[in-house]
């Protein structure tokens, strides 16, 4: 995974994952990156990065070992 794809439009201020804005034609630079938060502003922004959404998401996720399980 590449270590910035949040970019951030310059003029409007939306994030994106691309280098243009869809919304107003500006130009989209890496966006500082996000501190974690309880409430997590954009986390439906790192679900559409990560592919949560995605058939066989789960399927990508580790699994604790059988004696690991409670
Ligand atoms: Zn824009």
């Amino acid at each position: 995974m590449a270590r910035q794809l949040m970019q951030k439009c310059k003029k409007c201020g939306v994030y994106l994952l691309t280098r243009e804005c869809q919304d107003c034609d500006g130009i989209a630079q890496a966006a500082a990156p996000m501190k974690w938060s309880p409430e997590d502003k954009h986390a439906h922004i790192r679900r559409k990065i990560e592919g949560v959404e995605e058939d066989g998401w789960s399927e990508t996720l580790p699994t604790l070992a059988p004696k690991e399980e409670e």
